[in-house]
């Protein structure tokens, strides 16, 4: 049985060049593979963005609203037919976007179909919660994997604060409304919860009211 892998990390935790290197070392052993990415991420298009310069186009998009399961087996008899073979892996790249009934589709197409499916994404917003994707795969993928990166101080980076004219916000939207110029910092835990003065999550509000 195939499994469905979770590769979750922080930002600038190298997430889309361990996506982009895992389907060259399929393709390079004449394996086909397939990358998608949810829609969501309007920035980047279709790009699958690396910070080491290799970029690449995603097979497919998925909007919010579609079945992740019936449009995987649409791109893959493409594969079949210009190929002559099944595909070997599908990965996803920015899996944190992803809603709960895609990746359940997920794990269908891993089990099912016996298909192994690499999620890669980050883990939990700026404010420390998770995302819906994430928050999904946290729960039902059979492997889970830390994709690591450092703080400034040097500790394992595990949160992401986000920036916004030169100071921390705590507020907001999950994903920043486009036009708002907002930069992220992956930050341990210690350095984050110096900069948001103890707090976490809700803890914001309820501390303010
Ligand atoms: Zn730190």
């Amino acid at each position: 049985m195939a499994k469905l892998y979770f590769r979750y990390g922080a930002m600038n935790s190298g997430k889309s060049t361990a996506l982009l290197q895992a389907a060259h070392n399929y393709e390079e052993r004449g394996h086909q593979v397939l990358l998608a990415k949810p829609g969501v991420d309007s920035k980047a298009g279709r790009a699958i963005l690396s910070r080491l310069g290799v970029d690449r186009s995603v097979d497919y998009l998925l909007g919010d609203n579609d079945d992740a399961y019936q449009t995987f087996q649409h791109h893959r008899s493409q594969v079949q037919e210009r190929h002559g073979t099944d595909v070997s892996c599908l990965l996803i790249d920015e899996s944190q976007f992803l809603t709960e009934h895609q990746v359940n589709d997920l794990m269908r197409i891993a089990v099912l179909d016996n298909i192994p499916v690499i999620c890669y994404g980050i883990r939990t917003d700026f404010r420390t919660s998770a995302f819906p994707g994430s928050r999904r795969l946290l729960e039902i993928a059979h492997s889970l994997e830390e994709l690591k990166t450092i703080c400034r101080c040097g500790r394992k980076a595990v949160f992401n604060a986000r920036c916004a004219h030169g100071t921390y916000i705590f507020e907001g939207d999950q994903v920043a409304i486009d036009g708002m110029e907002v930069t992220y910092e992956s930050l341990c835990a210690t350095c984050y919860l110096r900069e948001s003065g103890g707090r976490l999550n809700r803890e914001w509000h309820v501390a303010q009211d």
